[in-house]
């Protein structure tokens, strides 16, 4: 094959600038092993990102792979038009992981298409048409989902779909209301009551919100604000809308659902990502009733529910049961979040360690007081991480938040390795 510089070179000419790559140098992956990544010169890596929070049971797994090689000789397309046993079973052991009503799924191919959906669901049920988004949210790259997403740099100067306002995000680092404020998670959502108030007619279509803003930097929600903020655009007549693309399937440790951290239910829960462990598929799930608003027109999407996504999301599944997965991050999740508080004992350029489970955030600083968030150098540690085998990512508004996201399948002496290169790394910038 081509070598790293023919990739780059063939990436200059023929692939949109647009599509950017990680490191300043960057690497070539040709190959993965569970939570293991290879280069074209057989150096291992531990992934800490997993793909982007996707491959959650790890990569290349032997029963995922079967699952799909089966499927794929079996019959790989058809669309939904005629009847194949793949995507009724996949819907009925989906339904199984969902609390309450939240049985009815419409499978689509990625997490932007999911959130279309669903707000379009929650228009078509309400009849209502804002949306409340949150400030900091990361929903997708659709005209649609751009418009949920609340950061600069992810929005170009053109009309956004309308009727989207943005609430005030819960931040107890850098918000109004801190960790210790114990109403922190009710002070905040009362700003979705004023976002309503001040920007919309009093009534609106749907509140959408992750459970832990991934893009955005691990913005982990105080205690009770999706209870609360569910309360708020429930009054309004809103619908709750879950994206679980990154916090879902296990990810959080104690629950397999993002929002049941929460304690709270939402009406459509969105999933993409760690669903597939790498292949196209994202879901919509919401209840028999507001599926129902769809049923009057006719939506489809050509590779929604694909035989061979499907047998992987069914793999997927049964691979989190089987060998623990949930548990698994709440062990490794812990064990980490605890090395990661000891380094900030001992550097003080961490500001902040928090996540859940193996959906972890470390915010760098220039100094604990201020706040000045450390950029270059949240950059400069990435990139010596990437030079000592770790690969991890990276976000937040200022880009100074280190993103610890890694299959779901990482062991302990995985996560000493991550510890220690991030104390070395740490400790010579
Ligand atoms: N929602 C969340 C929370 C995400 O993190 C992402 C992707 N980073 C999306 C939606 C969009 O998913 P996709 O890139 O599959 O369209």
């Amino acid at each position: 094959g081509p070598s790293p510089e023919e990739i780059l070179l063939l990436r200059k000419q023929y692939v949109n600038p647009a599509i950017f790559h990680y490191y300043k140098k960057p690497i070539t992956i040709v190959e993965g092993k569970g939570q293991y990544l290879f280069d074209e010169t057989g150096r291992r890596y531990l992934d800490g990102f997993g793909g982007i929070v996707t491959v959650s049971v790890g990569h290349c797994h032997p029963e995922v792979l079967a699952a799909t090689q089966l499927q794929n000789e079996t019959i790989q397309h058809t669309t939904t038009i005629y009847l194949n046993p793949q995507i009724a079973l996949y819907a009925k052991e989906l339904a199984a992981k969902m609390p309450g009503d939240l049985k009815v799924c419409y499978f689509v191919n990625s997490g932007s298409e999911a959130n279309d959906l669903a707000i379009l669901m929650a228009r078509a049920y309400t009849q209502n048409y804002d949306v409340i988004a949150l400030r900091n949210a990361y929903h997708g790259g659709s005209p649609s989902a751009m418009a949920l997403t609340s950061h600069h740099t992810w929005k170009f100067n053109v009309p956004h779909s309308h009727g989207v306002h943005h609430a005030m995000m819960p931040d107890t680092y850098r918000g109004l209301y801190g960790s210790a404020d114990p109403d922190a998670g009710k002070k905040y959502a009362a700003d979705i009551g004023e976002t309503v108030r001040f920007a919309t007619s009093g009534k609106i279509a749907a509140f959408i919100a992750e459970s832990i803003q991934g893009v955005g930097g691990t913005v982990v929600f105080p205690d009770g604000y999706l209870k609360h903020a569910y309360e708020q655009a429930r009054s309004f007549g809103g619908l709750c809308i879950a994206d679980e693309v990154q916090a879902g399937f296990g990810r959080t440790g104690t629950h397999f659902w993002g929002f049941e951290t929460q304690d709270a239910i939402p009406d459509i829960v969105t999933m993409a990502k760690g669903i597939g462990n790498g292949c196209p598929l994202a879901a919509v799930v919401t209840t028999p009733e507001i599926a129902q608003a769809l049923a009057t027109r006719i939506h489809f999407n050509t590779f929604g529910g694909n035989p061979v996504s499907m047998a992987q999301g069914r793999a997927v599944l049964r691979v989190i049961e089987q060998e623990h997965l949930q548990q698994n991050s709440l062990e490794i999740g812990s064990y980490l979040t605890s090395g990661l508080h000891k380094l900030s004992q001992k550097h003080t350029i961490i500001g902040d360690v928090r996540g859940k489970g193996l959906m972890l955030g470390v915010e760098l600083v220039k100094d604990r007081d201020s706040k000045a968030p450390a950029s270059a150098e949240c950059a400069e540690v990435f990139e010596r991480c990437k030079e000592l085998g770790l690969l991890i990512g990276k976000g937040g508004l200022y880009g100074n938040t280190l993103r610890i996201k890694p299959p779901m399948c990482i062991h302990r002496a995985d996560a000493d390795f991550m510890l220690a290169v991030l104390d070395e790394v740490f400790s010579s910038i």
